[in-house]
């Protein structure tokens, strides 16, 4: 077969023919003509026309290698009448409007960044960086369109920071499925407004079970859009709320602290955090030394502890009264930081109580975090809000690829 032919059916050319494919300065040139006769495509609506008007200035379009080779392909648009766009350059059948690649290496591109960081794919097909960016949000915006629906039944809301300081991303999930269904801007009421406004109220429908931080812009949303809904606050929020405040505790009473106890004191952040199971002997005679020394944040540590067994509770019944009383305890703690706690445990209890009989939690979601996370490391060019979300869409969701 001629390379002609090889590329016109490559390209799925019907109205077009490859004229001649030279060698030009390192790379093949495919000249592209139109048969005479045969209808073009609007560029505006994709309709149909035989009226031709003019012919545009030639224009070049990257295509795949061959044989190491670069493939550009060299054709002169025309301008179609069309009934109801009027006046239009011609829609080609190899690229999208505006573009400066074809189709091919487009997907071929997306498919790279899926696996590549976006320079590393941009240096390997020799391309810029708006290229690829171009490419993927093509990609992402067709596999969004092609993905299938599938009900909601459990909903897992969760945020995302980006960048250094207060900027985030709230990103729903699918938790029977594992699946990303939302990404928008922001973690307001705003944001909530959108992810509704694009559910829509027929598919709000299913959602029996929501898990998300005890955020009130996300608990008024769920409540104003979801009332059948049951809200059960993920428990890894839970205890980080939990940690801060015993964390706080010990930074106050490091502040208090004589200075030759500040010594013995010194890088024992995690040593209060950590789950008593998983302390080493020398971790537990350093805890159990302090332990007799520091009255304020031994109550906080028994306080997280005793907290912590309420995840094993499996009867509304025994978790309830056992959660009051915990409640009680830390309200009569004399501990700032747990008093507060306890104050936002009390006004959320029904999410919190709502563990015993669901047992759904966020954790499921951890591997997608990370993904997500290591995709905002490679920071480098998602300065732009929109950008950043097309790369999570693309690298941490299976969404199909043409
Ligand atoms: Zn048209």
């Amino acid at each position: 077969m001629r390379l002609e032919t090889c590329i016109r059916k490559g390209l799925r050319l019907k109205a077009h023919r490859v004229r001649e494919v030279r060698e030009e300065a390192d790379q093949l040139v495919a000249e592209i003509e139109w048969i005479e006769g045969r209808p073009l495509r609007c560029g505006g609506c994709g309709c149909p026309t035989r009226r031709i008007h003019e012919r545009r200035a030639a224009r070049q379009w990257r295509d795949l290698r061959i044989r190491e080779q670069t493939l550009v392909l060299r054709y002169a648009p025309l301008r179609v009448r069309c009934a109801g766009c009027g006046r239009r350059v011609e829609r080609v059948p190899w690229a999208a409007a505006w573009q400066r690649i074809t189709r091919a290496l487009g997907r071929a591109i997306a498919e790279l960044a899926r696996h590549l960081s976006w320079k590393q794919t941009a240096t390997h097909y020799a391309v810029d960086w708006k290229t690829v960016v171009a490419a993927v949000r093509s990609a992402v915006a067709q596999g969004l369109r092609d993905r299938k629906w599938k009900p909601l039944h459990d909903l897992g809301i969760d945020e995302v920071s980006r960048s250094k300081g207060q900027r985030y991303l709230t990103l729903v999930y699918d938790l029977e499925r594992g699946r990303l269904v939302w990404i928008g801007e922001g973690r307001d009421d705003q944001t909530m407004q959108q992810f509704f406004q694009w559910l829509s109220r027929r598919h709000a429908r299913s959602i029996q079970v929501v898990c998300c931080d005890m955020w009130r812009s996300y608990i008024s949303a769920i409540r104003e859009h979801l009332p059948q809904a049951q809200l059960v606050f993920d428990r890894f929020h839970v205890v980080q709320h939990l940690n801060r405040a015993v964390d706080e505790v010990r930074r106050q009473t490091w502040r208090q602290l004589p200075r030759p106890e500040k010594q013995a004191f010194k890088q024992t952040r995690w040593l209060w955090l950590k789950n008593p199971w998983n302390l080493q002997a020398k971790e537990q005679r350093r805890l159990s030394a302090l332990c007799r020394k520091n009255q304020p944040i031994v109550r906080a540590y028994y306080l997280k502890e005793a907290f912590q067994r309420f995840w094993d509770y499996k009867y509304p019944g025994w978790a309830r009264p056992y959660l009051t009383q915990w409640l009680r305890w830390a309200s009569h703690s004399r501990l700032k930081p747990f008093t507060r706690f306890a104050r936002m445990i009390m006004d959320h209890v029904d999410g919190i109580l709502a563990w015993t009989q669901l047992r759904v939690s966020n954790a499921a979601l951890e591997g997608m975090n990370n993904k997500v996370k290591v995709v905002s490391h490679r920071a480098y060019g998602f300065r732009k809000v929109d950008t950043y979300i097309t790369a999570i869409w693309h690298s941490c969701t299976d969404l199909p690829l043409q």
